[in-house]
């Protein structure tokens, strides 16, 4: 049985304020941190090393255990070390296989987002991402007004006003700017010189402020080795992992599929489960494609299906499929 292809876009993506190209959907919630997996059980307050109560140093790495000073933690280092890495581990695996946030709502039409790409657009001028059959509404109504549907700002006219805005709210901190900035330098297109170096710092910094996409971006550049880093598979992993926690749907795709080569078929399923509950079709396929092949159960592939389905009743209106059957650009499910 074929193992199925990762998906990885080249320079992924972005969208545009002038609504012309397609988007990339960003299928996640700006400003979310996706770092902030720590466990929050309440720990004794006794130290692990001599017992002693009301110790408040905490074994930084598993956040499980508690020390009284620096010199008792330094001390227990050694006999805990092997119980901090396990716990370290299950933490990870607790993050990775919880069900991450759901995209956001369109703000004109309150709708959840659709999280294929072209379900989308990001505005420069406010920083929202409007669905696609809101800008449609919006843009039959206007007709050649071209305003944003959002903050009525005109759209701008040229490379030179579309970077002034990319700058301004890059530097207001808008995490999807910043990532779309770093696409254009990683592909050497609208008015931005290719620069991989600087795509990658850009993505970082978007990546670390909660865009999802960015490190998925990143994740790509390490598992193909095409932009300025060595080919990384460890480090492509720890980057998609970023992404999918944060909610994006294809890096998860990709986990999954990096789990199915490895023959890990119940992670493979975990991963895909999740991503289809985030509206993604692909990873449906694959379980579908699973259970044929006998490493799902049937209940498996059931429960994915109505899982989808879940997720398209989330999404589907009138003006969405009115948008699509006008124009393939504007398709919002697959
Ligand atoms: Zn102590
Ligand atoms: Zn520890
Ligand atoms: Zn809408
Ligand atoms: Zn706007």
């Amino acid at each position: 049985m074929n193992t199925p292809d990762k998906i990885c876009n080249d320079g992924a993506s972005k969208s545009n304020d002038d609504g012309d190209g397609v988007c990339e959907m960003n299928d996640m919630l700006q400003n979310m941190s996706t770092a902030d997996f720590n466990n929050s059980t309440d720990i004794s307050n006794t130290c692990a090393n001599c017992g002693k109560e009301g110790s408040n140093n905490t074994c930084n790495k598993c956040k499980s255990v508690k020390y009284c000073n620096a010199a008792c933690k330094k001390k227990h280092r050694h006999k805990h070390k092997k119980k901090c890495d396990r716990r370290v581990a299950e933490l990870h695996e607790e993050a990775l296989f919880k069900q991450p946030p759901q995209n956001e709502d369109c703000p004109i039409c309150f709708q959840l987002l659709p999280t294929l790409i072209k379900g989308s657009r990001y505005k420069l001028c406010c920083g929202k991402v409007l669905c696609s059959g809101c800008i449609y509404a919006v843009q039959m109504r206007d007709r050649d007004a071209a305003l944003c549907p959002f903050c009525r700002t005109p759209t701008p006219t040229s490379d030179e006003e579309a970077m002034k805005r990319e700058k301004k709210r890059s530097e207001a901190g808008d995490s999807t700017a910043i990532e779309i900035v770093g696409t254009y330098h990683d592909l050497g297109i609208n008015g931005y010189p290719q620069d991989h170096n600087k795509a990658l710092e850009l993505w970082h910094r978007a990546g670390e402020l909660g865009n999802t996409l960015a490190y998925y971006n990143i994740g790509c550049a390490y598992d193909n080795g095409r932009r300025s880093v060595e080919v990384d598979k460890k480090k492509a992993r720890h980057y998609w992992e970023l992404a999918a926690m944060g909610g994006d749907a294809t890096a998860r795709y990709n986990l999954g599929n990096n789990e199915w080569r490895l023959g890990n078929m119940d992670r493979a399923i975990k991963h895909y489960m999740i991503s289809v509950r985030g509206g993604a079709k692909n990873s449906l396929d694959n379980i579908q494609d699973l259970y044929k092949n006998g490493h799902a159960t049937k209940d498996d592939y059931l429960t994915a299906l109505r899982s989808y389905q879940v997720y398209l009743n989330e999404i589907k209106s009138a003006q969405r499929d009115e948008a699509a059957a006008y124009n393939d650009d504007y398709k919002y499910m697959d």
